[in-house]
């Protein structure tokens, strides 16, 4: 396998089963799991509902490729394209985030005829050649080559860079004035602007509430389309809303959407959401084979009615507000912790050098190490891995959240010994 898959921890970790919030290693050690595989086990580790859903449909036929019709797929269209909140809605299914921007990104150059895109800096949209080209995150995007050309704007990123000093509203008005210089200086009829609303592999960064429907107010005068990528914010993982974006737009939807992750708790399922308009102005036939496949529709469409009829959102706000509290507290006097911030369930602390302001990796890798030992997993993210991210099942219980902080306490004030002992190393 290629050497820049990397793997989490000094001493690799083999999984092997999961249940509810909990995975189990190959020798048979529990942990309590904070980061749902980034982010898509959304509900719950071998929730009996998606593992029926799967099972029966397994049974009955794996595969029929777009060229039938599908039951489950039309059913899950029907009802994302009801959830997205996006007028005369159409979807169209993908087996992953990468390729639904992907499809977005094709919708939006054909649609405007421009290959010109704004995205934010710290941004990660995905893995392919085109997605790579937008990412904001040089550690994640391998080439400079694109067929797209990228402009970089401000705003995603809220406690570093060049506005951070401003209060929210004076951040907003500079980072739209800087969409307006772009606009007018550099760019010439931009395709779209495709943003995520809390940056997932950035390190849970976000910009203050309304930015992006700032934003949207200067796209809208150049007819620019906004692309949503709600691949780790969206199904109610914020906890305030069930898509990232409704806490930006107080007008309107973005034009296009595009999710994945935990959609399918684990089954390949990703996909756009656009206008009827958008989505059918490609000038040629296109065709998924694996895209909408009939075993993952019935785990998502499990899923999905199981994070509904649960009220998974509501259960993020309440458990991931008092998680967040509770960080910020045991925290409080630590000089590696710089800041605690997210929410709902997606919490990232970002660590810095003792008493610096310089992010420190290396402080971040051994609060993993230190969190394993103590039977916790979480996340990394930030532009150099120094922010440790926390986005565990939705199901989360507030036992479980306690459990899981008390043991970050204790992996982060034994890091922050260390580090204070050997300040020169980095
Ligand atoms: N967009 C965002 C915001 C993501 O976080 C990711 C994955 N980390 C992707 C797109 C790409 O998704 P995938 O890995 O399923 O291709």
């Amino acid at each position: 396998m290629p050497a820049w898959l990397g793997l989490y921890y000094a001493r690799p970790l083999e999984l092997t089963h999961g249940r509810g919030r909990h995975v189990w290693d190959s020798t048979g050690r529990r942990y309590l799991d904070f980061f749902g595989g980034i982010l898509t086990t959304a509900t719950a580790h071998a929730l009996p509902e998606v593992t029926a859903a799967v099972t029966e449909q397994a049974a009955r036929i794996l595969h029929t490729s777009t060229l039938y019709l599908s039951r489950p797929m039309v059913e899950l269209a029907e009802r994302i394209a009801h959830l997205s909140g996006i007028p005369d809605a159409r979807v169209f299914f993908t087996t992953s985030g990468t390729e639904a921007n992907d499809a977005a990104l094709l919708l939006a150059t054909c649609h405007r005829r421009s290959h010109q895109v704004l995205a934010l800096r710290n941004s990660y949209h995905g893995r392919s050649f085109a997605t790579v080209g937008l990412t904001g995150n040089a550690h994640w995007s391998p080439t400079a080559l694109s067929p797209l050309q990228t402009l970089h704007v401000h705003g995603g990123v809220r406690t570093r860079g060049p506005f951070a000093h401003l209060p929210d509203a004076e951040f907003t008005a500079a980072c739209v004035a800087d969409l307006h210089d772009m606009l007018d200086q550099t760019a010439r009829g931009v395709a779209a602007f495709i943003a995520e609303p809390v940056q997932g592999v950035g390190g849970f960064t976000m910009p203050p509430d309304g930015l992006l429907g700032a934003f949207r107010e200067v796209l809208d005068q150049h007819g620019i389309l906004w692309i949503s990528d709600e691949v780790q914010t969206g199904w109610g993982r914020t906890g305030d809303h069930f898509w990232g974006w409704q806490a930006h737009a107080q007008n309107g939807p973005p034009d296009l959407l595009t999710f994945a992750k935990g959609i399918g708790n684990g089954m390949s399922v990703g996909g756009v959401v656009a206008r009827a308009e958008i989505m059918d102005s490609l000038p040629a036939q296109s065709i998924s084979t694996f895209g909408g496949s009939p075993v993952t529709m019935a785990a998502a469409l499990a899923n999905l009615t199981h994070l509904l009829d649960h009220d998974l959102q509501g259960n993020a706000r309440r458990v991931g507000g008092l998680l967040i509290e509770r960080l910020r507290a045991v925290t409080a006097g630590l000089s590696t912790v710089r800041e605690v911030r997210g929410r709902g369930l997606m919490i990232g602390l970002e660590l810095v050098e003792p008493g610096t302001d310089t992010t420190s990796p290396r402080a971040a890798a051994l609060v993993l190490e230190a969190a394993r030992e103590r039977g916790l997993l979480l996340g990394r993210g930030g532009p150099d891995g120094a922010v440790l991210r926390i986005a565990p099942p939705l199901t989360l219980t507030v036992a479980e959240a306690e459990e899981g902080a008390q043991a970050l306490a204790e992996a982060l004030h034994e890091v922050e010994e260390t580090l204070t002992a050997h300040p020169t190393t980095r």
